[in-house]
């Protein structure tokens, strides 16, 4: 099973477990290449709120596979590493 893809415009593609929808990532971001095991970097701080509101925060890294959230995530897997899941049945 594959855990990320690329959209239309080559973005890559993955759901996120703690905010429950997709996330993606452009060119800035290095990819290893592995669809299975995949790793970005550096790490991913995506602004989940809407505008004038205080921001939901979902910030972290996928290394490996899995999706290691920082501290500073409004959701409720702050600070805990998950397994990313299969972005075709996500
Ligand atoms: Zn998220």
């Amino acid at each position: 099973m594959r855990k990320v893809r690329r959209n239309d415009e080559g973005w890559l593609v993955f759901g996120c477990p703690g905010c429950g929808c997709m996330h993606y990532a452009d060119q800035r971001w290095t990819y290893n290449g592995d669809e299975e095991k995949p790793t970005f970097s550096p790490s991913i701080n995506v602004k989940v709120g809407h505008h004038p509101d205080p921001p939901d925060i979902c910030h972290f890294f996928v290394r490996d596979g899995r999706i290691e959230y920082l501290s500073d995530c409004t959701h409720s897997l702050a600070g805990q590493t998950v397994e990313l899941p299969d972005i075709d049945e996500f």
